[in-house]
Order: structure tokens, then sequence, then C-alpha cells
């Protein structure tokens, strides 16, 4: 591994990194904007891939941030992968949940209330999502609600950290336990969240990351899959490379979700940097947290998480009074962002049997406001007002 030692970044660490500037100065103020990392700490390790010419299969590059991710979330069985879509989509093909049961297809209880990926790549891999209904105070899927919704076809239940808070881990490996399912976390929100103590990553059978360039952590596109079992690992390792287990050899139906070399070499740089991103972050976070007036509804966190600081979401009264605050935010050039809307159930094409009350209430009410390193403090107190009706 001397060739890693080499290219390795850690003599930049006390290098200056991405000075605060007021963002996109006449023009709109994302809700997210991609942190990038020092470029002499990214040349280091591009000047590495360059002399070994090795891009893509599992590089050293790939090798050494899935070391190191391990190391830093605390988490076993790593897999990289090139996106957070891929992930879930190989988490559910190394777990088998995609298999038709007495010539029905396979159904997998999930939440209305998240992104569309954690949907779309259950019909995309022919499995039936089956809504249950979010908790409306924590919009996580709520236990009670997934036990409701099992039926005989049901191979897994596939719940979302949403936000960075977690799910009601204990009682969902419960119900699964009885019932013989398998987990998948839509783990997207959650990069870095420990539980009691441990990683939050670490529950289920499979948790799925996302290190797309709005994430906290990011390789540009990327992702991960945090495994349980060794096993469900090394055939996930088959799958992301077509099939192929030896030189001759392709064992199985597989798939091209490989990470390459560039996007490692991002990610090892942002990691390197983590703790700047995530200090400058949290100072905003916290004004939210402190400013905003008790008239916005916030997220009931779960006990005993630590927290990523990755999104600050507020939900209003009613619609129109979220979309006054959005209009009045956008008149001075700040963008906000209705996420999670719509609420999934609401989409024809993943054939809701009955509308989920919570998650579509949720949905119609709430704005994410800007969070990002850089975003300056003057932006951050214009928000306030205006959400606060000043
Ligand atoms: C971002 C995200 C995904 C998709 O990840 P990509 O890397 O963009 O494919 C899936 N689920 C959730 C909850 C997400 O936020």
């Amino acid at each position: 591994m001397k060739l890693i030692d080499k290219v390795g970044a850690d003599d930049l660490s006390q290098s200056p990194v991405n000075p605060v500037f007021e963002p996109f100065q006449g023009t709109v103020i994302p809700v997210a904007q991609p942190y990038l990392p020092d470029r002499k700490r990214l040349d280091a390790y591009i000047d590495g891939i360059y002399q070994r010419r090795w891009l893509t299969n599992n590089g050293p590059l790939v090798q050494l941030l899935t070391e190191r991710l391990q190391a830093f979330l605390g988490v076993r069985n790593l897999l990289l992968v090139s996106n957070g879509t891929l992930a879930l989509q190989i988490a559910y093909r190394a777990l088998n949940i995609h298999q038709s049961v007495d010539g029905q297809p396979a159904e997998a209880v999930t939440t209305p209330f998240s992104f569309a990926a954690t949907s779309s790549t259950l019909v995309w891999e022919g499995i039936k999502p089956v809504y249950a209904d979010i908790d409306p105070s924590s919009w996580c899927l709520k236990p009670e609600h997934i036990a409701q919704q099992i039926t005989p076809q049901t191979r897994a239940i596939v719940p979302v950290h949403v936000f960075g808070n977690i799910c009601e881990v204990e009682k969902i490996a419960a119900i699964a336990a009885e019932h013989h399912l398998k987990v998948i976390y839509d783990g997207a929100h959650a990069f870095g969240v420990g539980y009691k103590g441990g990683s939050a990553l670490s529950w289920g059978d499979a948790t799925t990351l996302s290190f797309h360039a709005t994430k906290i952590f990011h390789c540009i596109e990327g992702g991960a899959i945090i495994f349980k079992n060794q096993e469900d690992l090394e055939r996930a390792k088959h799958l992301i490379n077509f099939g192929i287990t030896g030189p001759d050899v392709v064992e199985a139906v597989g798939i091209n979700a490989k990470m390459n070399e560039f996007s490692a070499a991002m990610g090892l740089s942002l990691l390197d940097e983590y703790m700047i991103n995530i200090e400058g972050r949290e100072k905003i976070w916290q004004r939210y947290y402190r400013e905003l007036s008790d008239q916005v509804i916030r997220q009931k966190r779960m006990a005993d998480i630590s927290n990523n600081y990755a999104y600050y979401p507020v939900v209003f009264k009613n619609t129109a009074e979220m979309l006054e605050v959005q209009k009045k935010l956008l008149k001075i050039n700040i963008s906000s962002r209705r996420y999670f809307y719509p609420s999934l159930d609401t989409l024809e094409f993943y054939n809701a049997s009955e509308p989920k009350i919570a998650s579509q209430d949720v949905a119609s009410r709430i704005l994410c406001l800007p969070v990002f390193y850089g975003l300056s403090d003057n932006i951050v107190s214009k928000i306030i007002d205006i959400v606060n009706g000043k």
C-alpha cells in the first residue's frame, strides 16, 4: 500500500479551504450548494491517478475510500457504488427480495414521504411498493402502520431515515423478525449519524447512502451500501460488475454500478475536510433552531441520535402560508425547496391503494431552508426574518 500512502493528502490537512463568501451574488441563493475541497488536496490524489492510469474497477483510491469510510462511520461491509439509486437496487438484488412469491410480484412496505428514488427503485426491480403512513411528528415510517401493510407477498421493509432523523429501528427489527422480512434502510440523509453510541447505519440487513453532489458528503456522483452480513457484500461486489466472478466466469445477471477513481478522489478530499464543512453547517442550523419562531413546526428528532446538520425543514400552518414564505424568499433571490413533495402515494404510477394522510399533510406544508458551508450570516438573518413573518 506504499503507493496509496504517497497520494494520501494528510500532509495537506493544514491548507486553507473554501473561504466564506457571499455566494452567487446577483443570482439566486440555492438550498444546497456542493462543498468543494481545497484544489491542492484534490490535485494530490489526481496526480496519483495520472501516474497509475488505473481509472476504475476497484482502483486503489476506491479501496482507500472504502477503508476510510468504514473507520469514519464505524461500520463494516461497506461497498462503494456509482450512485445512491443503484445502491438501493443492488441491495434489493443482493438480499433477493425481488423474486416473486407464488407467481405474484414481491412487495415491500415503504414510505410515501421520501425522494422519488426510494419507490422508483422498487418498481424498477419489479417489486410492488406498498405504502405505510409516517409518524406525523418524526416524519419517519410509523412501525404500527408497517405491521398493518404486511401480506403473504411482503419480502421487505424499506424505511427512510428522513432528514437524518433515525427510524424506530428496534421496533422495525422486531416486526421484520416476526414476519421473516428483510430491512433495507434508505440512509441517504443519515451520513455520519450515530445512535446510542454506535452508527445508526448498522441497522437493518442493509443501509444505502447517496454521495450525490448536493449531499453533505459527496463524490460528485456516488453511493454506498452497508451490509449486515459479509456474504451479502460479496454477492453485491459481483452484481455491480456485470455478475463477473473471475477471469472467464459470469455467474449471475449483473449491472455496472462501479465507482470510478476520480469520484473516490473527491470523496477522500472531502473526508479530509469533513469537520470544516460540518461546523459551518452546524452554525447555520443552530441559528435556525434558536431564532425561528415557535409558530413553525420542526421535526421531532429521535432521542440518543447525533446530528449531521444536513437539512433544515420547517412545516407551516397551511399550504398558503408556506407558499407565501417561499414567494417572499424568492423575491430577495433566496430559494427554498418543497421537499419532500409530492407525497409519493399521490403518484398514479405507484398504484397506492389508499391515501396516506399524515404524509400528504406534511408534504403539503413543508419547506427546506438553505443550509450549506459558506452561506453568510447576513443571508441567514434575512431568511429567519421572513420565516418569522417580519
Ligand atoms: C439523494 C437521495 C437518493 C438518490 O441518490 P442518488 O445518489 O442521487 O442516486 C435516494 N433517496 C434519498 C432519500 C435521497 O435523498
